[in-house]
Parts: structure tokens; C-alpha cells; sequence
């Protein structure tokens, strides 16, 4: 594995108690990084945060609702006042099946909560400090609904479709600063949130599903959490300094070799 130095840099990473935020928080950590994490899953984070500090990494939750920007900014500013703010990764989000018909007003109004201003709160409560410091790294977590959408899927489509256009406005408007932004796009990845869609949807056919699923990528699997946190490690570092205002689909084939 590539090896990176994060160690003088503070990384806050969005939704990191589970999944992919839950490997982005461990390998960040291990290189070194002083890893914050938003999450409103205080437990199940904490023990993420448990292993990291074990392991003699640094890393602190601070519980919170990505879509309330009072409690997100509050917390940035305490981070800011005490660090410098390197790296934000907008990794919180939320699905919901269903096409159109199946997406009632309500549906609709919690996903654009969580995973349009969820990340318009974050970054806009890190832009200051990041326009102060003259430098600064933005990654957001899109999925390969943001360009191709994904059937049945009709608001997390949409949603992650606003993703990718944040990711291309932010870059643009903050070059000048120092500032970096991309996305990542990833097909399926196994993870709780693909697990618990399963079992909610499919009881009883769990294993099947899950083959299934998988077949859909032509690769023939999932991914791990870990491939994508090796991406975001990647395009985080100084490595990768003349990227910006790019998405970076991880999807084991799924877009260009489908059909
Ligand atoms: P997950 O459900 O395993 O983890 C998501 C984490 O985000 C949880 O810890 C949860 O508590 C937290 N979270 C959710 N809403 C929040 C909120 N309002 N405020 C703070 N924290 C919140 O999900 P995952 O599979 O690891 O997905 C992470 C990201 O990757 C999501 O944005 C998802 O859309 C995207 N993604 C996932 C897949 C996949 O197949 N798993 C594919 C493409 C994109």
C-alpha cells in the first residue's frame, strides 16, 4: 500500500462511525492525521474512535446532524480555533428506494437535507478558515447515480446528482485560494448501508440478493471500504496537487463496461 505522511494535518471526515467514513477515519488516522469526525451515531462512532486511539492514532467524535448548520458550525469553529483545517470529507449520506411515485414530499425533503445541505453546511462552515490558511482539500462522496442515475433510485440519484455540481462550483470559485475540491463515485460498496437496504427489502433472500448485487459490477463484486479510503488518501494528499474539480468513478466497471 502507498504510504502517506498526514501526520500535521486535521481531517474532518462526515459520517465516519460506519462504512466507508468508518475505513476513511482508520486510514487517515494511521497516516498519521488528527482525524474529527461528525456523525450522529455517538456509540457505534466512539467505537471506531476506541480502535484509532488504541492503535496510538488521534481521532475525536464530536456527535452531530450534518443537515443542522448551527450544530455543524459550532463544531467546525471549535475545531478551527484550536487547528488548522486540512481536509474536509463530505462522507455522510442517506438513500431511499423508490422512483418518482415512490418518493413522497417527505422523502424528498430528508434526502436534500442530508445529503445536499448536509454538504453545503460543511463546506461552508470550513471555507473561511481554509481561505485564511491560503489552502485547504474538499472531497465529497457522490456514487455513480450522480452521472448515470440509478433505477429506482430516484431521489438519491437526483441527490448525488447535486453532489458532483457543488463539487465543479466549489472548485472553481475557491482555485484562488489554494482550495481543492473532487468527488468520489463509487458503485457498490459493501457496507452496512447495502446490508441493511438488503435486509429491509429482500428478508429472508438476503444471500441471494447479495449475489446478485454484486453481479451487477462487472468486476463481480463489491467493493471494500478500504479501496475507496485508498483513493480518498490519494486524492487528500499533496500527490495529488494539480487535481481539482474532478469526479473519480471507483465502480469495478460498472459505467463503462455495462452493456
Ligand atoms: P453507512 O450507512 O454505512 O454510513 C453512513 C454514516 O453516515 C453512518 O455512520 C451514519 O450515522 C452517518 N450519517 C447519516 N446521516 C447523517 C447525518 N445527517 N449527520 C451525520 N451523520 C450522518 O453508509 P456507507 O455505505 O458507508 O456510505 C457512505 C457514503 O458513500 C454515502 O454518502 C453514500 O451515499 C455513499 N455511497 C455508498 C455506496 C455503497 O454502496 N455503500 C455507493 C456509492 C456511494
Amino acid at each position: 500500500m502507498a504510504s502517506y505522511n498526514y501526520k500535521d494535518k486535521t481531517v474532518i471526515i462526515t459520517g465516519g462511525g460506519s462504512g466507508i467514513g468508518e475505513a476513511l477515519s482508520k486510514k487517515f488516522a494511521s497516516s498519521g492525521a488528527n482525524v474529527h469526525i461528525l456523525d450522529f451515531q455517538l456509540e457505534k462512532t466512539q467505537e471506531v474512535v476506541d480502535e484509532v486511539l488504541e492503535k496510538g492514532g488521534r481521532a475525536q467524535v464530536h456527535q452531530c446532524d450534518v443537515s443542522n448548520q448551527e450544530q455543524v458550525k459550532e463544531i467546525v469553529q471549535g475545531i478551527a480555533s484550536k487547528n488548522s483545517l486540512d481536509i474536509l470529507i463530505n462522507n455522510a449520506g442517506i438513500a431511499h428506494v423508490g422512483n418518482i411515485e415512490g418518493t413522497s414530499e417527505s422523502d424528498m425533503d430528508k434526502l436534500y437535507q442530508v445529503n445536499i445541505k448536509g454538504v453545503y453546511n460543511c463546506i461552508y462552515a470550513c471555507i473561511p478558515k481554509m481561505k485564511e490558511q491560503g489552502n485547504g482539500v474538499v472531497l465529497n462522496m457522490a456514487s455513480i447515480a450522480s452521472t448515470v442515475g440509478i433505477s429506482d433510485r430516484f431521489a438519491y440519484s437526483m441527490t448525488k446528482g447535486a453532489v458532483l455540481t457543488m463539487t465543479y462550483s466549489i472548485a472553481k470559485d475557491y482555485i484562488d485560494h489554494g482550495i481543492r475540491c473532487n468527488s468520489i463515485s463509487p458503485a457498490r460498496v459493501h457496507t452496512p448501508f447495502v446490508d441493511n437496504f438488503i435486509s429491509k427489502n429482500y428478508p429472508g433472500e438476503e444471500k441471494e440478493m447479495f449475489e446478485k448485487l454484486s453481479k451487477t459490477q462487472p468486476i463481480g463484486r463489491m467493493a471494500k471500504p478500504d479501496e475507496i479510503a485508498s483513493l480518498a488518501l490519494y486524492l487528500c494528499s499533496d500527490e495529488a496537487s494539480f487535481i481539482t474539480g474532478t469526479d473519480f468513478p471507483i465502480d469495478g466497471g460498472f459505467i463503462k463496461l455495462n452493456g
